[in-house]
């Protein structure tokens, strides 16, 4: 059986960390389009060169930048057995182009999970954030804090913090959020996409909890 699954909401509400442990759980690929392109920005590819100034303010990527990674990524074999998008759609011709690609593929989602948690909570949840440079799990100084300051439990790897979670671009981003990716949701709905709302208040487990439950109770 394939589990196909979206992960939706602003920045720092922790679709990262959720997704995660949803792809390890039900054994399917994770496929975040900022993790993508962060590794764009590193292997200097053109695609990152352009990418990286908007990433940088805490802009939105032009939608056919990000539509060309996804595209080819959703066709790859290893999603046969499902994948979880985590950061896209975050536009809605995002989403209608997503809508227009599963449908050619003969791939339909299966639920679209979409997270929320106030203002505040995001900016404290995002100044702590720390991810491992070299397997990419991630942390938080208070939350969820490494057994060794600054070095990763699962492979030792240095922890970095992203150049765009400083609180300033997190205001943009969180202002790029409710201009740009919120409106979105109104394109799930009308078009019938299998949401669940989900509070994402509380601990990991927690939230783990009710999103798991939410995939399971069809
Ligand atoms: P994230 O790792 O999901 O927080 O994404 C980091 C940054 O990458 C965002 O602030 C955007 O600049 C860019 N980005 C990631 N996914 C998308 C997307 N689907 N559309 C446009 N920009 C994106």
């Amino acid at each position: 059986m394939s589990e196909n699954l979206l992960l939706f909401g602003p920045p720092g509400v922790g679709k990262g960390t959720q997704a995660q442990r949803l792809s390890s759980v039900f054994q399917i690929q994770h496929i975040a389009t900022g993790d993508m392109l962060r590794a764009a920005i590193q292997s200097y590819t053109p695609l990152g060169q352009r990418a990286k100034s908007f990433i940088d303010k805490g802009q939105l990527v032009p939608d056919d930048l990000v539509l060309d990674l996804l595209g080819e990524r959703l066709q790859h074999p290893d999603t046969r057995r499902g994948f979880l998008l985590d950061g896209f759609p975050r536009t809605v011709p995002q989403a209608a182009e997503l809508d227009r690609m599963l449908k050619s593929y003969g791939k339909t989602l299966d639920r679209v999970i979409v997270l929320d948690a106030p203002e505040e909570e995001l900016v404290k949840r995002i100044s702590g954030r720390r991810t491992c440079e070299s397997c990419q799990a991630s942390y938080h100084v208070v939350a969820r804090p490494p057994r060794v300051a600054g070095f990763c439990d699962r492979c030792g790897g240095v922890l970095s913090q992203r150049s765009d979670d400083s609180e300033e671009i997190i205001r943009n981003r969180l202002r790029e959020f409710s201009a740009k990716t919120k409106p979105v949701i109104d394109y799930f709905v009308t078009h019938d996409w299998p949401v669940r709302m989900i509070d994402a208040a509380g601990n990991m487990d927690q939230i783990f909890g009710r999103i798991y439950a939410s995939i399971l109770l069809s």
